[in-house]
């Protein structure tokens, strides 16, 4: 019986300054704990006669499929503001596996060890953020945003060194690519080129073939990937959505959601809201995230500047004047997917007044993003917090306007589409990874169920529909190194 694995390396073909050649560094005593079946399936893998054992072996990378050609990628990034030369010093790209002969996926060990680029780490990472990672990035892709995907996560049987002593473990990680946006800046910084026009044609080649004989590439490739980040962060932005560490080294290429560090949903509205330990002055808060998106393509677009235009002045004001279009964009996209939330079609002059009206409310009055558009489709969600007369004037406001639709039984369907009912809340996340660290994987395996269908009414969903208690103590997320 085979698992279906069909590699066809071509990142690993390109040339020394990409990557380093690198196996994964083999694990002590793995354990599987967790293999993503339904992702196995869609990628034509079948892992179904193989036992417990075998699969901890495959997953830990102690045994490589044939066919890998394991590599190291070299990337670097802007970390909170900060240039830094970076590249993977904790994974290992084992290649780029085959489905149906044509669509290409990167198959990645996160924690398999050091590489050249793991600075003063041990390439090792440990079972909470590896399983966190697996939780949230699956329920993104449940709530119908493009993300990498988690297929299998393993115990090492070894310990790491954190500030306790943790237990250790690999996440395998599918991605349509890695192609960050660090790594044009790490080919940028060599000032090669040949190498960066290698890595143009081949993010081309693999992401946008469609530009593939345009006349300037590196602009249209800029305007695709502006265009595939902005609908990225509307996306985060409508399920309420904080990545947490926005850096240009964790913001794919293909427009993935990717690297889930710190990452949390927001409970009660506020648009200032950051969980992540590190980032002490909000730099990746909640309303912060468009602009930070923005500023991060334009670190992008300095590393095109060279391919833009022979003459540095004209490239520079060609892509200033094309990421300058971005917040334009933005909240033309912004509005129209509030008016989903709230289920208004067409356009009405006063949708931007009711929109702010209804969030200024929610700020003031730290009700739950989530809950408040439930609350609104069906009024399942109750609080008393909708008894209030505000709330009620502005639902009278927000009829009126569905009144204008010319198909308002059509307004809940769109609503329902739009507006999750459950998302992962973070003491339901604290609690699945509490338990499956002492070996207990039933809460995961329920929360992930729940999360696998956000958009559907499902029984007993209203324990994880409940916001956390509030409590004195501020909700903190930490990195996973
Ligand atoms: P991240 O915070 O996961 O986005 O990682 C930022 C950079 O630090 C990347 O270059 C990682 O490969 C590197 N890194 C993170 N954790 C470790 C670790 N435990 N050992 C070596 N390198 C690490
Ligand atoms: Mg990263």
């Amino acid at each position: 019986m085979t698992i279906g694995w069909h590699f066809d390396n071509s990142y690993s073909k390109l040339s020394k300054t990409f990557k380093e050649d690198i196996k994964p560094t083999p694990v002590h005593d793995p354990e599987l704990i967790i293999l993503n079946q339904e992702l196995a399936k869609n990628l034509n893998l079948n892992f179904s006669g193989i036992d417990k054992k075998k699969l901890a072996e495959i997953f830990s990378g102690n045994s490589l499929p044939d066919g890998t050609n394991s590599i190291a990628q070299a990337y670097a990034g802007h970390q909170f503001g900060h240039f830094t030369m970076l590249g993977d010093g904790r994974a290992v790209l084992l290649g780029e596996h085959l489905v149906n002969k044509n669509q290409r996926f990167d198959i990645q060990f996160k924690g398999s060890g050091r590489t050249s680029f793991s600075r003063g780490g041990d390439g090792r990472a440990a079972l909470g953020p590896m399983l966190r990672e697996y939780i949230i990035s699956e329920a993104i892709n449940a709530l119908k945003i493009p993300t990498t995907r988690s297929l299998a996560v393993v115990k090492t049987g070894e310990k790491v060194v954190r500030e306790n002593l943790l237990n250790g473990a690999i996440l395998t990680r599918v991605a349509s690519s890695h192609i960050r946006v660090g790594t044009f800046q790490y080919i940028a910084a060599t000032q090669n080129t040949e190498d960066l026009n290698t890595l143009v044609d081949y993010t081309i080649d693999r992401h946008y073939p469609e530009i593939k004989s345009s006349k300037n590439k590196a602009l249209d490739l800029l305007s695709l990937v502006m265009e595939k980040q902005c609908q990225l962060v509307i996306n985060w932005m409508r399920v309420g959505f904080i990545h947490g560490v926005m850096n240009t080294d964790n913001m794919a290429i293909s427009g993935e959601t990717i690297d889930y560090g710190p990452c949390a949903f927001m409970d009660q509205y506020d648009p200032k809201t950051v969980f992540s330990s590190i980032d002490k002055f909000g730099r990746y808060a909640f309303s912060n995230q468009p602009p930070i998106t923005k500023w991060n393509l334009a670190r992008f677009a300095e590393c095109l500047i060279p391919l833009i235009d022979k003459d540095e002045g004209t490239a520079i004001k060609i892509a200033t004047g094309l990421i300058d279009n971005f917040q334009n964009i933005y909240e033309e996209k912004w509005l129209n997917m509030m008016r989903d939330k709230l289920g208004l079609f067409g356009e009405d002059k006063n949708d931007q007044t009711l929109i702010n009206k209804l969030l200024e409310w929610m700020k003031n009055n730290s009700a739950d993003y989530t809950n408040t558009f439930c609350h609104l489709m069906d009024g399942e969600i109750d609080d008393e917090i909708y008894k209030n007369d505000d709330f009620k004037g502005w639902t009278n406001e927000w009829q009126k306007r569905i009144k204008l639709n010319n198909s308002s039984d059509k307004h809940l369907e769109l609503m329902k589409k739009t507006n999750p009912l459950v998302i992962p809340r973070n003491q339901k996340v604290e609690e699945a990874l509490a338990d499956a660290d002492k070996g207990n994987l039933e809460t995961m395996n329920k929360l992930l169920k729940v999360l696998s269908n956000p958009y559907s009414d499902q029984e007993n969903i209203i324990e994880f529909q409940k916001p956390a208690p509030i409590s004195n103590e501020k909700y903190q997320t930490f990195c996973g190194t």
